[in-house]
């Protein structure tokens, strides 16, 4: 199967700069850029001057979070979250994102149903559960509940384990079911009801424990952060990526550079509480403190990036806020270049998953993902902030939306 994309304008993303050029893509994949380009029985987009560059990844997303409850998640029906699951990824999809990073949740079921054509949606990389400890970010029993019940077939975000060895335990337990990377739990959160946003979780060598099973099958560890303090103590033990990170400081900044980490910034899931939340049910007292964690989120962002940390694009969107997803652009371009808002979503995304020159690029031999959008998105934002200025999106060299 073949596709010309005839006289396009080419961003390439690592240098910021256009290339006016066609393109030929065969069987999914880019094999040649270049002028009066021929390929017979091609599909042929004429592009006419617009610009094409790669499809969007988006490295923090939960594919299966169908409701901003995260509690309730677990007892609906797993072929009901399919399904609904299957519908988000279809979306994203339509929004210009070909792959998604899922930070909990999917599992290979919904990796294999996408890799196999049974459901629309990006490329997935996904971790199965994330691991938390007893009263941490992924364990959502009420202060009156004691039992759990762990059943692995369910949906939920999250698994509990304690101590180095049943950590151990359920870090293999993931891998061996397919895990592309590893989540943990490493600080407090806003949706779990018994921690405090200021905790921090996992003693270091439960942490060197998750690393070391992770590394050992050559996989990483992505960790969920807020605070300065949580946040040096997940990088000290080796994770690869800090999700969130809203309230980092100087000594963060420094350790990131030192340890070749990755920063996911998910802006618009607190812009969303903040201009949504209210409406799905969120309380007057914690609709505040959203408000706090987006403008740290903001100036952790601004701080982060005159450091020189590495920076993926992240979402972290629930049930019907999802739809927000290309907003992140807006928000980071506030205090970042437009090209620097689009190499997080691309060339750094795809560093970040272990997969360059695969995705995030359009040189020979990269998946033929790409966007044919309606402007300049170095001028105007916009243009992806808002998918329906997408005139095409293609994935493995076929047109998909
Ligand atoms: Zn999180
Ligand atoms: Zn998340």
């Amino acid at each position: 199967m073949s596709l010309l994309v005839r006289n396009a304008r080419v961003l390439d993303v690592v240098t910021g700069g256009y290339t006016e050029t066609d393109l030929r893509c065969e069987d999914g994949l880019v094999v040649e850029h270049g002028s009066g380009l021929k390929a017979p029985d091609a599909r042929v987009i004429e592009a006419d001057g617009a610009v094409v560059m790669p499809g969007l990844i988006d490295a923090h997303v939960h594919v299966t979070a169908l409701t901003a409850d995260l509690g309730a998640l677990g007892s609906h029906s797993p072929s009901y979250v399919a399904a609904h699951s299957a519908r988000t990824m279809g979306e994203m999809l339509d929004r210009g994102f070909t792959t998604v990073r899922d930070a909990s949740g999917a599992d290979y079921g919904l990796a294999d149903a996408q890799a196999d054509g049974l459901i629309r949606g990006p490329r997935l990389l996904f971790c199965g559960k994330g691991l938390s400890q007893t009263g941490g970010h992924g364990d959502t029993r009420d202060r009156g509940t004691t039992s759990h019940d762990g059943h692995q077939c369910c949906a939920g975000l999250g698994r509990i384990a304690d101590g180095v060895d049943a950590v151990r335990l359920a870090a293999r337990d993931e891998l061996r079911k397919g895990a592309n990377h590893l989540k943990v739990m490493a600080g407090g959160g806003v949706s779990s009801p018994t921690d405090r946003i200021d905790s921090t979780q996992y003693s270091m060598d439960e942490l060197r424990a998750i690393v070391e099973e992770a590394e050992a099958a050559n996989r990483y560890v992505a960790a969920h952060a807020y605070t300065a303090r949580a946040i040096n103590r997940a990088l000290a033990a080796g994770v690869r990526s800090i999700e969130h990170g809203n309230l980092l400081d100087d000594s963060s900044v420094q350790l990131f550079v030192s340890r070749d980490a990755y920063l996911v910034p998910t802006l618009v899931t607190y812009w969303a509480l903040k201009t949504e939340g209210r409406e799905f049910g969120l309380p007057e007292s914690s609709w505040r403190k959203v408000d706090d964690v987006l403008t740290a989120g903001i100036e952790g962002l601004e701080l982060a990036a005159r450091g020189g940390v590495k920076l993926a694009y992240g979402t972290d969107l629930l049930g019907g806020m999802h739809r927000h997803q290309n907003h992140e652009f807006r928000l980071r371009r506030e205090v970042q270049d437009a090209i620097d808002v689009i190499r997080a979503a691309t060339v750094n995304a795809a560093g970040l998953l272990n997969l360059s020159g695969e995705i995030g690029v359009l040189t020979p031999g990269a998946h033929a993902d790409l966007l044919v959008l309606d402007g300049d998105p170095l001028e105007d934002i916009g243009v992806l902030a808002e998918p329906k200025r997408f005139r095409h999106v293609v994935q493995g060299g076929v047109v998909v939306s």
